[in-house]
């Protein structure tokens, strides 16, 4: 199934198809700030409308995205085009998507 979401001003739309098992909580020095949860999907399979702002720390292999606007982090993309991955910010989405979803602790402050 496909699930839509945006951001808060909805200038920047994700579709992704799937539907989504976990959510991902990190620990990382920006995740813990954002308050996202993440779920991923292979780039090929996630429809991103609109241009966000993107914000890479120091020599992090990923950018991380979020709208010039109103501010809400809404993906990250690899820098390497081989990764088949991104993440995505559930709290984009319904929360009836993921609200009642097991969380899954992700040490990033590890890292
Ligand atoms: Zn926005």
């Amino acid at each position: 199934m496909k699930h839509e979401g945006s951001c808060h001003c909805g200038a920047i739309r994700v579709a992704m198809d799937g539907d989504p098992v976990d959510a991902g909580e990190c620990n990382c020095s920006i995740c813990r700030r954002t308050g996202a949860l993440w779920t991923y999907r292979s780039p090929g399979e996630v429809e991103v409308t609109g241009t966000g702002v993107g914000y890479v720390q120091g020599d992090a292999t990923l950018t991380l995205w979020h709208c010039g606007t109103c501010g809400v982090v809404t993906h990250w993309t690899p820098h390497d085009p081989a990764y088949d991955r991104m993440g995505i910010n559930l709290r984009l989405f319904e929360p009836a998507l993921w609200e009642n979803l097991p969380r899954r602790f992700i040490d990033g402050a590890s890292w």
